[in-house]
């Protein structure tokens, strides 16, 4: 484990009020006695551990700014090890420069989410709670937010290492009865094991269950805009979002690569993806964003497809709702530009579609509340059921739940066979182990890595 000693700035690089230069190592103090001197003129070594100092950072003997410097003694800090954050002036060269000088005196420049990392390894937080740290930065709207901070607080922690405490008990309880049958009967234990399995089961097949719903309230529901070119996409989009950042133009095929933008209808967050029209066309790129379209539409939670109803219904409108029946998507068909005379009508779309339609006219923005009342209809139920509960919505958590579960299914199936009980205990132990990669328990530098690596700049 790396012990040598690291800074980065803490703060956002953008000019503000204050900014912070975090250091943490073994030589966290002897950095600072190079960078800072305090008005107190006491020697940093001799400072109280959880005190702020006031004091001026120097370089050598030009005084650079201001600031205050606060000490963490390890283990009692963040990482739990040495810590000192200096509390300058925000400007974005006063930050770079105070950095610079604990460079110069012994500190090497933090990798992304390097603080979090030796927190996690100096084991003052499991994995998720520290995963939790990044999603609390990154959250977009207050139930991802809320839900983040409960994963910090270790809400996801306590619930795993529950269902693995009682998997520990299950796996003990087999070993010993098969090592000491005089003391330990196991007559009856199968039928006992497989009620507690149903109840370990229960619980993390709500938590592998809630990632869906998790994604979609953490990162919105992710919407595509389907429809051929000139139908009014684009229309609608800047009605949804309240903007004119699509462009809007009469040339058929003007969208030509995708607009994305976070929609908020309600309370419900929509991730919209405007894409290139559905169009058959000779044109390259127009076909390279009409196969983006689908693209986009195969991993979307939600389509509102766009159909011009003043037009006949075109093969292209044919082929996108034959599209969402073949996949089987959740949409919303919008018949568009109803202040104009009407010749494709719900009842043209029946025979192709049992999704709801709605008539709206994306100029006058008429029927634009109804489409708003079907998606907050729709979508606000998790917003309830999450406001207490706690979801999931990182892979990497849903993949090990998902292998877990299939471990606590296979000793189920073991038991209903009638097999020997130390088969119940290699999958029971194979779940323990995929639980305890949810917390960070026996995984590797490699997965490390990789999920730090994700983490920003000083944090
Ligand atoms: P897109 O190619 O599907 O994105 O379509 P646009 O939003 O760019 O719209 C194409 C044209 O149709 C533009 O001239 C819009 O002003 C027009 N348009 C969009 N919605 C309506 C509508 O509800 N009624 C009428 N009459 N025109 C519309």
């Amino acid at each position: 484990m790396n012990t040598d000693t690291i800074a980065a700035v803490a703060t956002g690089m953008t000019p503000s009020g204050i900014g912070i230069i975090r250091v943490s190592g073994e030589d966290a103090f002897s950095v600072a006695s190079s960078v800072f001197l305090g008005k107190n003129n006491k020697a940093i070594s001799k400072y109280e551990d959880h005190r702020a100092y006031y004091g001026y950072v120097h370089d050598e003997d030009r005084v650079v700014d201001d600031a205050i410097l606060l000490v963490f003694k390890a283990p009692h800090s963040f990482t739990g090890e040495d810590v000192v954050e200096i509390q300058c002036h925000g400007g974005i060269l006063m930050m770079k420069q105070i950095l610079e000088i604990c460079l110069k005196s012994g500190a090497r420049a933090a990798e992304p989410g390097e603080f979090t990392k030796r927190a996690f390894l100096n084991g003052k937080m499991d994995l998720s709670e520290a995963e939790a740290v990044m999603d609390t930065i990154y959250s977009k709207n207050d139930l991802a937010l809320k839900n983040s901070v409960k994963q910090m607080q270790g809400a996801l922690y306590r619930r795993i290492t529950a269902v693995r405490e009682k998997i520990l008990y299950e796996t003990a309880f087999i070993e010993s009865a098969l090592d000491d049958p005089e003391h330990f009967d196991l007559t009856g234990y199968p039928e006992k094991l497989s009620e507690r399995l149903l109840e370990m089961l229960r619980d993390l097949e709500e938590l592998a269950d809630s990632f869906d719903d998790g994604r979609m309230l953490s990162e919105g529901v992710r919407t595509v805009i389907l429809g051929k070119p000139n139908v009014g996409k684009s229309s609608l989009l800047n009605i949804l979002a309240g903007s004119e950042r699509a462009i809007v133009t009469d040339v058929a095929g003007t969208t030509r690569d995708t607009i994305e933008e976070d929609i908020s209808l309600g309370g419900v967050m929509l991730h919209v993806i405007d894409t290139a029209g559905i169009r058959s066309s000779e044109d390259v790129i127009e076909q390279i964003g009409i196969k983006k379209a689908l693209e986009n539409a195969r991993s979307a939670d939600l389509v509102i497809m766009v159909i011009d109803s003043s037009e006949v219904l075109s093969d292209e409108d044919e082929q996108i709702l034959q599209f969402i029946k073949n996949h089987e998507k959740k949409s919303v068909i919008l018949l568009n530009k109803s202040d104009l005379k009407t010749v494709t009508g719900p009842e043209e779309i029946a025979c192709y579609t049992s999704n709801p339609v709605i008539i709206i006219s994306a100029k006058d923005e008429t029927g634009i509340d109804e489409l708003k009342k079907f998606i907050i209809d729709e979508y606000s139920k998790g917003y309830i059921k999450y406001n207490d509960e706690i979801f999931i919505s990182n892979l990497r958590q849903k993949e090990a739940l998902t292998d877990a579960i299939g471990s606590l299914l296979n000793v189920a199936k073991s038991i209903t066979e009638g097999m020997p009980e130390d088969f119940y205990s290699i999958d029971l132990t194979a779940a323990y182990g995929s639980l305890g990669k949810i917390i960070g328990v026996s995984i590797g530098d490699d997965v490390i890595n990789e999920i730090f690596g994700r983490f920003c700049m000083g944090k």
